[in-house]
């Protein structure tokens, strides 16, 4: 499943290098995830890379949107050919 960028999100900007699928940008008030980009970093890394630096924990699964692993896999490729 993709993750999600909570209201805790203090703006720090510390994810948005981090995220290998370019999946994060700056949104209106607080960053954001593209869902159709997150991978939950399957493809690249062996946990998601924005929860580890987010100092607030404030990415978290998004329990909305239920993806295998196999999918994960499938829309990393997608991403990078
Ligand atoms: Fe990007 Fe990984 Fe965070 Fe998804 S879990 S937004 S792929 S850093």
């Amino acid at each position: 499943m993709a993750y999600k960028i909570t209201e805790e999100c203090i703006n720090c900007g510390a994810c948005e290098p981090e995220c290998p699928n370019q999946a994060i940008s700056a949104g209106d008030t607080i960053y954001v995830i593209d869902p159709e980009k997150c991978t939950e970093c399957v493809g690249s890394h062996d946990e998601s890379q924005c929860k580890a630096v987010c100092p607030v924990d404030a990415c978290i699964p998004d329990s909305d949107r239920q993806e295998s692993r196999e999918d994960l896999q499938a829309k990393y490729k997608r991403l990078h050919g």
